[in-house]
């Protein structure tokens, strides 16, 4: 079996162009769509995702705001930047960048995120909406992972998913994903004695480690779709996710690129949270 490629360029390309209709649309009735980004420190990373997320805004018509300090900012003043954009309408979402300098406690800075504004999902009260199937912000990666699956037209109901990974940002949010799909979900992690024993078994992998070659063609059952969220560099410095793409390519029904699968879909899910937030704002007047 050669797999289908499951493009998240694509994807993304066809996502943003309807979210640029519904912000034009919700543009022209009265509410922009606005994002907050906030960057603290000189970490080039971080830096470049920045640079992504705010483009993307201006390509889709989402105003965004950009602000930029220095590693030494202080806690109380981040928190005050955050409680001013928490009161400012023009703002429909606030996202810090992560990783914050060591002096900043970033649960603290999270929970001084609206909860309406918490477009990155990463609060408790996002994290405990989500585990209650209530209407909040889900997470940008495993969102954008479930509208990879749902691309491939293959309905999940019965499906056997594993993830490999227990952040809270993107293995246990993808696996509360996967169960209100009413797929049958494990979860493994560094602890798991024998990974390929349960990924053997699973109609959908999704594997988040942050390790190259987690998971390889024989620890795959033949058809079953490959969710690779991981970023690694190999040996020649080349970008390179966590499976062994090439050997799996053989034995998967469809299987995400990296680069071009996951990433980009998490930024086109951030852009969705924004306008959803917007939507729910325009709603309520
Ligand atoms: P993380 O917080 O480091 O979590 C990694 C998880 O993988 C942990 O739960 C860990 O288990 C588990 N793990 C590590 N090695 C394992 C192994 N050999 N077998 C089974 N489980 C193993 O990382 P993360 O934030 O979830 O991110 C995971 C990867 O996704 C990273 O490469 C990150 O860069 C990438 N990522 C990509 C995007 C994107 O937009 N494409 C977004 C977010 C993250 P324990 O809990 O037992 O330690």
């Amino acid at each position: 079996m050669t797999a289908r490629l499951i493009s998240g360029t694509e994807l993304s390309k066809q996502l943003r162009a309807e979210i640029a209709a519904r912000t034009a649309a919700l543009t022209a009735a009265g509410t922009q769509p606005g994002l907050a980004v906030i960057l603290v420190g000189d970490d080039p990373a971080s830096h470049v995702y920045v640079r992504n997320k705010v483009k993307a805004c201006a390509d889709a018509g989402i105003h965004s705001v950009l602000e930029q300090y220095e590693a030494d900012l202080s806690e109380a003043a981040l928190l005050a930047r955050i409680e001013a954009l928490n009161n400012d309408p023009s703002i429909h979402g606030i996202l810090v960048q992560m990783p914050l300098p060591a002096h900043i406690n970033a649960h603290k800075v999270i929970e001084a995120i609206s909860t309406r504004k918490d477009v990155d999902g990463y609060s408790v009260l996002s994290a405990g909406e989500l585990m209650a199937g209530l209407d909040g912000f889900r997470p940008c990666t495993p969102y954008g992972c479930m509208k990879l699956i749902e691309s491939t037209g293959v309905d999940l109901k019965g499906k056997h998913a594993v993830v490999i990974g227990r952040s809270n940002t993107v293995g246990k949010p993808m696996a509360l994903l996967l169960l209100q799909a009413n797929a049958t979900v494990t979860i493994c992690h560094s602890g798991t004695p024998d990974l390929g024993v349960h990924t053997r078994q699973a109609d959908v992998v999704v594997a988040a480690t942050g390790r190259r070659n987690t998971l390889t063609a024989d620890m795959v059952k033949p058809g079953a779709i490959v969710i690779d969220v991981g970023i690694n560099r190999n040996e020649d410095g080349k970008l390179c996710g966590d499976v062994d793409f090439d050997g799996i390519s053989q034995v998967a029904s469809h299987i995400t690129p990296v680069p071009g699968g996951v990433g980009p879909m998490t930024i086109t899910m951030l852009l969705e949270n924004t306008l959803q937030s917007a939507e729910r704002v325009a709603a309520a007047n």
